[in-house]
């Protein structure tokens, strides 16, 4: 999929301008139509509600794209090196100390936890 500043486009090529906000998930939500849809060759691959796809975009999207970018570089892979032995301690804290379950609310509140 291609995004322009109002636009989605889809693989098969269909435009849609058909959008709104969910300002409590931070994203814009497209909607592709029924009948577009309905009698695309790609819809097998695509969707399979009825009433048309429906592609929502995070408001930090662009900072996965940067992110991925960034690690194709040389740089960047070689600091995806040193990602397994952070997963590790990340490992340890999480099944050993029980930080995969957290005991309340907010991330003060965790980061105590973690303390
Ligand atoms: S099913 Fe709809 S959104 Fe998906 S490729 Fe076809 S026209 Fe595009």
């Amino acid at each position: 999929m291609t995004r322009s500043k109002k636009t989605l486009t889809c693989p098969a090529g269909v435009v849609t301008e058909d959008t709104y906000r969910s300002e409590t998930a931070h994203t814009t939500i497209y909607r592709f139509l029924e009948e577009k849809c309905n009698c695309c060759v790609l819809k097998n691959k695509c969707t399979n509600r009825q009433k048309g796809r429906t592609v929502s975009i995070n408001d930090n999207y662009h900072l996965i794209l940067k992110a991925k970018e960034y690690l194709s570089t040389d740089e960047g892979k070689a600091e995806l090196k040193l990602r397994p032995s952070v997963e590790r301690v990340n490992g340890v804290l999480k099944n050993r100390f029980g930080l995969g379950v957290t005991k309340s609310w907010g991330a003060n509140k965790y980061k105590m936890q973690v303390y």
